[in-house]
């Protein structure tokens, strides 16, 4: 199915050749991204502020990098034809060159200079050798034994890096510390990068308990929208902490609003499950279109997902408890797009973390704009027999190290239980175990998804 905005969810979901009750989980990124509409919006920011932004447009590079061919080694400049095979060269050193410094006086035949690396070769020399393979005969003559190099050696070429008119870097490049180094080297002071996403996310249930809170019989505190914080955080998003929500439909609602009005997308955690999502399908029903998965994997299971529309919100603000009228909408001038996706997550802490990681984290680097190619998942080997059941998604938490011989290995980190956070904290991988995968020997390779940091 081609998707369009009027395409709902579940209309989407229905067009996969399996259930979305039971929803295979390598089908379900594929299923959101055709649900997300990158953003368009730029701006210009200085290189100090582009780390990890997304690149607007291509980058033209104005000019070739490096600008001149230049000595890649601290030693001597040359004419290379002045090699002949089998033979050691005596050259006459005529003067130096440093870095930033220019040659303009031509060079005899059995001439040459010292120059250091990074300078500018002069017109005429093409050839560097390096300080250590030279043997000093006078104080200004240099032998070169036979056959140590060839003519062009330890000259770096103008525009080997990137030649003037060629494009540097892709629109949808997510700017790395390599890539901000690449930009400043064209003498770009500004890039325009796509703005930063904005990410409204709240906790759900009377059991939460917000930090600050005295513990009461039967609460828990909120650790989802602390992970959320991380987890956003490390994307680059803006975050916007709307607390606590109790199972409420009143409040749900008005959260919901409150969180659209502000926001690109809405990460929600608990009451997406069976018995539960009854309050949150009710409360989307008028706001827009949702659909709610069951993805066949674990730890997860329940995904809401969907897409709010403004002018809902925009209709039923006016009698809102949180008064969020149409013009103050309306003057949310970076809403540009006519929805706010919404992601409901497990409530249970570790399959919360999973399902973002899993699915809601290519989703939003998509609506960030970014076009970069998802981190490969690595091949280790498991030192432990693992128990896996065929039919569903397993994500094991677990450590990868370097074995003795220099592969890689992974073992678990303990407590596999869905709401079992220290688990995860020992973790710096999680083990993919695919749809049809049963057991594993202790042996096998496994794949690895590494986490970040
Ligand atoms: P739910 O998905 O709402 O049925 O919640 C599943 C389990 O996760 C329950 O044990 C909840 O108490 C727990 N849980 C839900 N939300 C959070 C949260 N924000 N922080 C910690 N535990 C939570
Ligand atoms: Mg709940």
């Amino acid at each position: 199915m081609t998707p369009t905005h009027t395409t709902s969810l579940a209309e989407l979901a229905a067009a996969l050749p399996c259930n979305p009750d039971n929803l295979r989980a390598d089908q379900v990124s594929a299923l959101l991204a055709q649900c997300v509409q990158p953003l368009t919006e730029c701006e210009n920011v200085g290189m100090f502020k582009a780390l990890g932004r997304v690149l607007a447009r291509d980058v033209v590079s104005p000019l070739n990098v490096p600008p001149h061919d230049n000595s890649a080694m601290d030693g001597y400049a040359f004419a290379g034809s002045a090699l002949v095979a089998g033979e050691a060269l005596t050259l006459r050193v005529v003067g130096t060159l440093l870095a930033g410094a220019t040659w303009s006086a031509p060079l005899k035949a059995g001439e040459c200079l010292k120059i250091m690396t990074g300078a500018a070769m002069p017109a005429g020399l093409d050839t560097v050798v390096p300080q250590e393979l030279t043997r000093a005969e006078t104080p200004d003559h240099i032998t070169i034994a036979a056959n140590t190099l060839r003519a062009g050696d330890n000259c770096r070429k103008t525009g080997e890096d990137l030649l003037q008119g060629s494009v540097a870097l892709q629109q949808g490049a997510l700017l790395t510390p390599a890539a901000l180094g690449l930009l400043a080297s064209l003498g770009l002071a500004q890039v325009a990068v796509l703005r930063r996403l904005r990410v409204a996310y709240f906790s759900t249930g009377n059991e939460i308990l917000s930090l600050g809170e005295p513990p009461r019989p039967g609460a828990v505190y909120d650790s989802n929208r602390y992970t959320l914080f991380g987890l956003l955080s490390r994307l680059g998003a803006q975050v916007i902490d709307l607390g606590v929500v109790p199972d409420e439909p009143a409040q749900l609602h008005a959260a919901l609003v409150q969180a659209a009005a502000q926001a690109d997308a809405i990460l929600t955690s608990g009451g997406a499950s069976a018995g539960e999502a009854d309050h949150l399908r009710s409360t989307l029903a008028p706001l827009g279109d949702a659909a709610f998965w069951r993805i066949a994997m674990r730890p997860g299971r329940p995904l809401a997902v969907g897409r709010i529309r403004h002018d809902k919100i925009s209709i039923k603000t006016a009698s809102s408890a949180l008064d969020i009228s149409a013009s103050s909408y309306q003057n949310n001038s970076f809403l540009s797009t006519d929805h706010t996706l919404l992601f409901g997550l497990p409530g249970n802490p570790v399959a919360a973390m999973v399902s973002f990681l899993a699915f809601v984290r290519p989703a939003l680097l998509r609506l960030m704009g970014s076009t970069q190619a998802p981190a490969p998942l690595l091949r280790a080997t498991s030192t432990e027999r693992l128990h896996k059941k065929p039919g569903r998604t397993e994500y094991q938490r677990a450590w990868v190290s370097t074995a003795a011989d220099g592969t890689l290995q992974v073992r678990t980190t303990g407590h596999q239980g869905s709401g079992v956070l220290s688990s995860m904290v020992q973790a710096n991988g999680l083990i993919v175990l695919a749809h049809e995968q049963g057991d594993v020997a202790a042996g096998d390779a496994v794949s690895v998804m590494l986490l970040e940091g």
